[in-house]
């Protein structure tokens, strides 16, 4: 049985004091950890206040990136060793916006997910298709090639224990949520990827999350099928209602 995971990707919105609040908020009314896994991504300027106030919660902590070296001359960017050091539990790595924005190659996300395993923290590998590649008929391929590209030289524990975020890029930020029965093709597809690379008990144990346009009213749908274990949530995880809402899917 894999153990449902719901995370908030708050991207770059949410200073401190809001994030503070926003735990203080919700905190009392979380699922059970050994339940369901509720998560929340933050900017890393909000990873201290996140940190301290999710501290003795049913609540996990991401960043939202990391660089892939631990230290040296890399102006701006934040080690992966600092993050575990600081207590953060998960690293979203390779996010389309991320990967558009800031021309992250398949390479670096693959070296970004090396060096948060050897750093003690669990990646969320981001992957999916832009509309033009859906259109022309080769989303599988796309994402199918993302997952091989990204989980190189992983080895089964590693990938047994890690989560992918399957989020088609038309679907993020516009109000056009792929169809439940959409999001489980792509997601099957992962995880046949993911038993062709391994075998099919590492695929059996990786956990999939579907992002985009998820919110409280489509959230338990798209959680029924069955390769679907979690979501990656932007929008609706900003509000803490909503964020209880998604993370009580079940209830
Ligand atoms: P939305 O939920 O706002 O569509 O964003 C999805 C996403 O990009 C999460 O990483």
């Amino acid at each position: 049985m894999r153990k449902p995971i719901i995370a908030g990707n708050w991207k770059m919105n949410m200073n401190p004091t809001q994030t503070t609040e926003f735990v203080n908020a919700i905190k009392a009314n979380l699922p059970k950890f050994d339940q369901t896994e509720s998560v929340i991504g933050a900017p890393a300027v909000d990873l201290p206040a996140l940190l301290e106030a999710a501290k003795g919660t049913d609540l996990k902590v991401a960043a939202e990136n990391c660089y892939f070296e631990e230290a040296g001359a890399f102006t701006g960017e934040t080690s992966p060793k600092t993050l575990n050091e600081m207590g953060v539990d998960y690293v979203i790595i390779g996010h389309s916006e991320r990967r558009d924005y800031f021309h992250e190659t398949d390479e670096d996300i693959n070296k970004k997910a090396h060096a948060i395993f050897k750093n003690n923290m669990t990646p969320i590998f981001c992957c999916g298709e832009s509309l033009e590649t859906r259109e022309a008929g080769k989303a599988e391929e796309w994402v199918s090639n993302q997952v091989t590209e990204g989980l190189k030289g992983l080895s089964a524990d590693q990938v047994s224990s890690m989560v992918i975020a399957y989020e088609p890029i038309w679907a993020i930020g516009t109000g056009k949520t792929a169809s439940a029965d959409q999001a489980q093709e792509i997601c099957a597809v992962v995880r046949q990827t993911v038993a062709k690379l391994y075998d099919q008990t590492v695929a059996d144990k990786v956990r999939i999350q579907y992002g985009g346009s998820v919110k409280p009213a489509n959230v338990k749908e798209i959680m029924g099928k069955e390769d679907i274990d979690g979501g990656l949530v932007g929008g609706a995880s900003m509000e803490p209602a909503s964020f209880l809402d998604l993370v009580h899917f079940n209830d």
